[in-house]
């Protein structure tokens, strides 16, 4: 396991890091989203659907009441929220697993809410509010194909 931290000063820093982010994403990615009500889950996963050059990024937008939403890109996008979920269980019943191991890329938002639903092999992004524009997203790689995906992302390696 090996990590990143990536620091934005404002909105247009994570636009710019998930659009980067986004681009470098390859079929089966799972991405594992972390961080409190307000931190930019939503709005990083509209960059990296930018990233996968979705068609219509403005209907990218929170899928807290439906759980999930569709997106047609580069690769299509299943965009996941499991705030409202009471377990890992109410996740995997929802179909979980096919999504994770289809040929599109998963974004989770609330992935620390349904831990052993997630699969190990994924990139998870923990966001921390530094003030009311800046953020720190924290990446760490679980799997090669993940490492591989952070050497490429332009950032400061973590200890
Ligand atoms: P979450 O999905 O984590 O609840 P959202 O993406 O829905 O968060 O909302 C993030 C809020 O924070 C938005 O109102 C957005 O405009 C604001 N914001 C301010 N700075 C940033 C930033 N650097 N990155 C992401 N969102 C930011
Ligand atoms: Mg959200």
């Amino acid at each position: 396991m090996s990590g990143v931290t990536v620091n934005v000063p404002d909105l247009a820093g994570t636009e710019a890091f998930g659009r980067q982010l986004g681009a470098l994403l390859f079929p089966g990615a799972v991405i594992a989203l972390i961080g409190q009500l307000g931190a930019g889950k939503t709005h990083l996963t509209r960059a990296l659907a930018e990233g996968l050059n979705v068609r219509n990024p403005m209907a990218v937008t929170s899928p807290t009441f439906v759980l999930i939403h569709e997106y047609t890109a580069r690769l299509p996008i299943y965009h996941f929220d499991a705030y409202r979920l009471g377990s890992d269980r109410e996740f995997l019943d929802l179909g979980a697993d096919e999504y994770f191991h289809g040929d599109g890329v998963s974004v989770v938002e609330w992935a620390d809410r349904v831990p052993g639903a997630m699969p190990h092999e994924r990139l998870e992004i923990r966001i921390d509010v530094l003030n009311e524009t800046a953020r720190r997203f924290t990446l760490r790689a679980f799997g090669e194909r993940y490492q591989r995906l952070l050497t490429a992302v332009n950032a400061e390696p973590t200890s």
